[in-house]
C-alpha cells in the first residue's frame, strides 16, 4: 500500500532545473534509496520532503495528506543529514533528548526514551559523554538515535556515512538495517554508492539529471535495466559498440564485430542502426583459441580467490572484463596475449538503441 507519494515534483533554482519531474510511491516500512551521481537531484528531493525547500511544482502526500502546507518542524520527519549536525557541546543524552524537549514531553518519558534509544543504537553507558569526544561512527549512531527519538513515521538520511572509512561504513550499514527491521520506520536514504544502496534497500530509485530513470529492487535493476545509465550504474558492465540489424519488439538481432547475436533484449526504441551492447562480466564464458564466439585477446589475468578476472580486448580495440569462477576449465592456464573466444547467453545481454 502506498504511504508516501511524491507527485510530479519540479524544482528550479533560477535557470537551473535541479529536479525535473520526480514521482515515486513509497510503501509504509519500506527502505527506499535514492541512488545517483553527484548533482542528479537526490538531496534536493529529500530537502523538499523535509520542508527545507518548497518545490516549484508537484505535491507530496503522507498517508493521503499533503505535507507541503506544513513547515519542516510540523512534519514529524526524522532526519540524519550532514548539515543537520549534532550539538557538539551537549552530551549524547542531551542530544537525543533535544527533539523531545522541543515537543515538551514530560521528563520521565524523555529519560526513558533516551535510554531506549541508547539501547537501540548500542551506546548504553555513553549518555553523559560529550559529542566532541565521540568517534565519527559513534556520532552517526547518536544522530540516528536523535532522529528516531520521537518515533517519526518517516526517516530521511542524506549520505550519512560518506565521511566514514569503509570498515566503519559497513558496520553502521549493518546497524541501520537492524534498526530499520526493529522499528519498522519508513526510510528514504540518499547515496551515490551502489554497493551501499544494494546492501540496504528494499527498492532503489536511480536518479539521473534530475529525473528517476527506474525504480526497483537491486536485482530487478541489475537484471532488467531500463536505460543504459541504469545498466552502467548498477553493477559492473562491459560495453561494446554494436548494430541492430533486425528489431522484433522487445528483442533484436545485433551485430557485434563479425558476429550476429539473435534475440538480445532491447531497451528504448527498437530501431535498426547503431547501438550499444551491454554484457555482465560474470555472464560471459570463455574458450581458448578460436571457438566460434567473439574473438578477443587476453591482456591480463588476476586471481581473486573465488574468481578470475580476465581482461581482454576485441579486434576493434574495445576492452572487456570477464569473471570466471574458480575451477573454470580455461581460466587457470590463461596467459597474456592469448587468443580466446567469448560467448554469452543473448538473454543475459542488453542492447540500447
Ligand atoms: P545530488 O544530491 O544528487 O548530488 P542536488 O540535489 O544537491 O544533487 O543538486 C542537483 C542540482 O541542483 C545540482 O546541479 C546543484 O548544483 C543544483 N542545486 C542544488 N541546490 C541548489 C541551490 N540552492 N541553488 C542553486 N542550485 C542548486
Ligand atoms: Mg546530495
Amino acid at each position: 500500500m502506498t504511504y508516501l507519494q511524491i507527485q510530479g515534483i519540479r524544482m528550479e533554482f533560477g535557470d537551473i532545473v535541479a529536479v525535473h519531474d520526480v514521482s515515486l510511491d513509497v510503501r509504509q516500512g519500506e527502505f527506499m534509496t535514492f541512488l545517483g551521481p553527484s548533482g542528479s537531484g537526490k538531496s534536493t528531493t529529500l530537502y523538499i520532503l523535509a520542508g527545507f525547500q518548497q518545490p516549484t511544482r508537484g505535491d507530496i502526500l503522507l498517508d493521503g495528506r499533503t505535507l507541503l502546507d506544513r513547515p519542516s518542524h510540523q512534519r514529524n520527519i526524522g532526519m540524519v543529514f550532514q548539515r543537520y549536525t549534532l550539538f557538539p557541546n551537549m552530551t549524547v543524552g542531551e542530544n537525543i533528548a533535544f527533539p523531545l524537549k522541543v515537543r515538551r514531553r514530560p521528563k520521565a518519558e524523555i529519560d526513558a526514551r533516551v535510554r531506549e534509544m541508547l539501547r537501540l543504537v548500542r551506546l548504553e553507558g555513553f549518555e553523559d559523554r560529550r559529542i566532541a569526544r565521540m568517534s565519527g561512527g559513534q556520532q552517526q549512531r547518536v544522530a540516528l538515535a536523535r532522529a528516531l527519538a520521537y518515533d517519526p513515521p518517516v526517516l530521511l538520511m542524506d549520505e550519512p556515512l560518506s565521511a566514514l572509512d569503509k570498515k566503519l561504513r559497513e558496520e553502521i550499514q549493518h546497524e541501520i538495517r537492524r534498526i530499520h527491521q526493529q522499528t519498522g520506520v519508513t526510510i528514504l536514504y540518499v547515496t551515490h554508492d551502489q554497493e551501499e544502496a544494494l546492501r540496504l534497500s528494499d527498492r532503489i530509485a536511480v536518479f539521473s539529471q534530475g529525473r528517476i530513470d527506474q525504480v526497483g529492487t537491486g536485482a530487478e535493476l541489475y537484471a532488467n535495466p531500463a536505460t543504459r545509465f541504469v545498466a552502467e550504474f548498477i553493477g559492473d558492465s562491459d560495453v561494446l559498440p554494436a548494430e541492430i540489424v533486425a528489431a522484433h519488439g522487445t528483442h533484436a538481432d545485433v551485430r557485434v564485430g563479425e558476429a550476429v547475436v539473435r534475440g538480445v533484449p532491447v531497451h528504448g526504441a527498437a530501431r535498426t542502426g547503431a547501438a550499444t551492447l551491454l554484457l555482465r562480466p560474470e555472464r560471459i564464458t570463455l574458450a581458448r583459441g578460436a571457438a566460434g564466439g567473439l574473438p578477443a585477446t587476453v591482456t591480463d589475468v588476476t586471481f581473486l580467490g573465488n574468481t578470475f578476472h580476465v581482461a581482454a580486448v576485441t579486434p576493434t580495440g574495445d576492452a572487456l572484463s570477464i569473471r570466471l569462477p574458480f575451477g573454470h576449465e580455461a581460466a587457470a592456464g590463461l596467459s597474456r596475449g592469448e587468443a580466446v573466444s567469448l560467448s554469452f547467453d543473448p538473454a543475459s545481454a542488453h542492447v540500447f538503441a
